[in-house]
């Protein structure tokens, strides 16, 4: 069975055509704007007009490419929320005309959904198991019941890991977003230079990262951000890394100390686009395994914002007997528990 996916939350604007029998991806196109880069961060009025302006080309080169009769789709997802809501109208009026002209059925997809069911086109992933979810806007520890059912253990209570990286990222000259250049400085680094703070010890399963942040900015204001040698960087850069790795597997131990062993989940996934990050998955993993628990992350580019998500989480719910629907409109603010 073939889906269609469509997503535009926040800066990408992307379309893929996954074949979700095989789990097998028939086509991605992405188009990541580069104009936000000069802002230091998203600028929603210009993320939503490139939505506008690449989405249909995107589309076309999508369907020329991929070597499919349009007939032979058998639906269509798309990301109604959370995000900007600029970007998501631009992305939900786009879809629903896509679904009327080619008629087939729609389904509005939720982008943290999303991210915590794409495992299970990669890898074979059964219900329920715990997910992981760590991007640019979410920090969730969440139990994945079906494709319709999730329980949020944990959630972030201000700003997201990826944030953090990000915004210490653009401190230190990287183009936005950073995680990715953070990830690359902190394997030249020592991350037991820069004393930083591991967050939010607490017995909770709630993530903080903004007094992280904070204190790695401090360390920037005292070293003189215009004379930061690359080697400071990079200390920081993995020093940052380091704590953000702590965090989490404290949080995991939290998880597990509250656990009958009994009732251990089979299945681990790390997800969102800070999950791209090598280094924190082999931290995770650790803690995983440590519990006798599988853990798996899917390939970066399925961490990060993509479509073929969005048309697999189309195809699930298909798969569960959630009806299609012309009928709603985009959620801008939309938990994964709904
Ligand atoms: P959300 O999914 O919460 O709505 P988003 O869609 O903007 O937010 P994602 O695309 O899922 O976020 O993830 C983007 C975040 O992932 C950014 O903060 C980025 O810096 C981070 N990121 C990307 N690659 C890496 C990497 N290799 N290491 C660490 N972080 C990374
Ligand atoms: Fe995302």
């Amino acid at each position: 069975k073939i889906f269609l996916g469509i997503e535009t939350s926040c800066d990408d604007t992307a379309v893929a055509l996954i074949d979700a029998t095989e789990k097998s991806v028939l086509k991605h196109c992405i188009h990541q704007q580069i104009e936000h880069q000069a802002f230091g961060g998203v600028v929603p009025d210009l993320a939503s007009k490139g939505h506008a302006k690449h989405l249909p080309t995107l589309l076309n080169t999508l369907l020329r490419s991929a070597c499919i009769d349009k007939e032979e789709i058998q639906g269509i997802g798309v990301t109604a929320g959370p995000g900007l809501a600029g970007g998501l109208l631009v992305g939900v009026m786009f879809a629903k005309g896509v679904a009327i002209t080619l008629k087939k059925p729609l389904w509005a997809i939720n982008h943290l959904q999303a991210h915590a069911l794409v495992a299970r086109l990669c890898y074979d992933v059964q219900f329920p198991y715990l997910a992981l979810l760590f991007s640019g806007g979410h920090c969730e520890f969440v139990v994945v019941y079906s494709a319709t059912e999730f329980y949020l253990l944990g959630y972030g209570l201000d700003d997201a890991a990826g944030e953090c990286l990000d915004k210490v990222g653009r401190r230190l000259g990287f183009s936005f977003p950073a995680g990715a250049a953070i990830e690359v400085a902190a394997k030249m680094g020592d991350p037991f230079s820069v004393a930083l703070p591991i967050p939010m010890r607490d017995k909770s399963l709630n993530f903080s990262f903004s007094g992280l942040k904070s204190a790695a900015l401090r360390w920037i204001n005292s070293e003189g951000e215009k004379t930061l040698s690359f080697e400071k960087k990079a200390n920081l850069c993995a020093s940052l890394q380091y704590a953000i790795g702590q965090g989490i597997q404290k949080k995991i131990e939290n998880f597990f100390e509250n656990l009958p062993p009994e009732s251990n989940p089979h299945t681990a996934i790390f997800c969102g686009g800070v999950a791209a990050n090598q280094y924190l998955r082999q931290v995770l993993e650790a803690s995983f395994l440590r519990h006798n628990v599988r853990f798996l992350t899917p390939p970066p580019k399925f961490c990060t914002d993509n479509g073929m998500m969005i048309a697999w989480n189309a195809y699930e719910k298909c798969q569960a007997g959630v009806p299609p629907s012309m009928n709603f409109s985009i959620r801008a603010r939309w938990p994964i528990s709904i």
